[in-house]
């Protein structure tokens, strides 16, 4: 099997080595992924410059050769399976990330984004985040219940149509309970924008404190709040089926301009 890995938190990132580890007896892996940062970068892609990449060796216990470019998860995923690679990969993974992607955040997450952007190219893909309510992941440890839930979609077999987001519960909480097959939660955001100050005219707001606002249970965000591994199958096409029904009963008649 061949598989391609990326993320968002960069190629340095402890996720990524600990991921590479953790499937790396699964088949051929190949790494792309961003030379920085790229933490909510959702699945921009990079339009004003070129792409530049480098091959990299990563050093250490979890050391391993890789291909850092950059740009985005998303220019990462589909250089590497329109380009780079000799040939498409059967699978691609994205993660492990430092922090959860549940809920709306899925949304701004450059993690779940290169999953997608393979998911566009008709590539089963799973994206593994870890939550770090408590401020530290144990990645090997993350990894390993990564593999294990991989190793159950595996089995039951994934096909091209397959984005699937996996989440694994705070390590405060002790070992995962159980892995829940959920619905992303639909609840927003609590306020995230507090103002830090004001001068001359001028006021500073800073993006703080991720917390959702109560809403239904059963779904991800409550999942790995229990403790509980979430397993959620995304979807690329953003119509509204219901909607595009009653949308097409209205009455759009023939062509006319509005005059204001
Ligand atoms: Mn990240």
């Amino acid at each position: 099997m061949r598989i391609l890995i990326s993320n968002d938190d960069g190629i340095l990132a402890p996720g990524l080595a600990a991921l590479v580890n953790a499937v790396k007896d699964l088949g051929e892996v190949t790494v792309v992924a961003p030379d920085s940062h790229q933490s909510a970068a959702s699945q921009a892609i990079t339009v004003f410059h070129p792409l530049t990449v480098h091959r990299v060796r990563i050093e250490g216990a979890e050391g391993f050769t890789g291909f850092s470019v950059d740009g985005r998860p998303a220019d990462c995923v589909r250089l590497a399976i329109r380009k780079m690679l000799p040939e498409p990969p059967d699978l691609v993974l994205s993660g492990i990330n430092a922090g959860a992607n549940v809920g709306a955040h899925v949304s701004y997450s450059g993690t779940v984004a290169a999953a997608a952007e393979a998911r566009l190219c008709g590539i089963p893909a799973v994206a593994f985040s870890a939550c770090m309510a408590s401020g530290e992941v144990d990645f090997p440890n993350a990894a390993s219940f990564c593999r294990m839930v991989l190793d159950r979609l595996l089995q039951a077999g994934l096909n091209g149509q397959d984005l699937i987001n996996v989440n694994i519960p705070d390590e405060s909480l002790g070992e995962p309970r159980g892995v829940r097959v959920v619905p992303q939660s639909p609840a927003d955001l609590e306020e995230v924008y507090h103002k830090v100050s004001e001068h001359d005219g001028c006021e500073i707001y800073e993006l703080r404190d991720f917390q959702f606002a109560p809403g239904e249970a059963d779904n991800d965000v409550d999942s790995i709040a229990a403790g509980f591994i979430s397993v959620t199958p995304l979807i690329v096409d953003r119509t509204c089926h219901p909607r595009l029904e009653s949308l097409s009963e209205c009455d759009f008649g023939g062509i006319t301009r509005v005059q204001n």
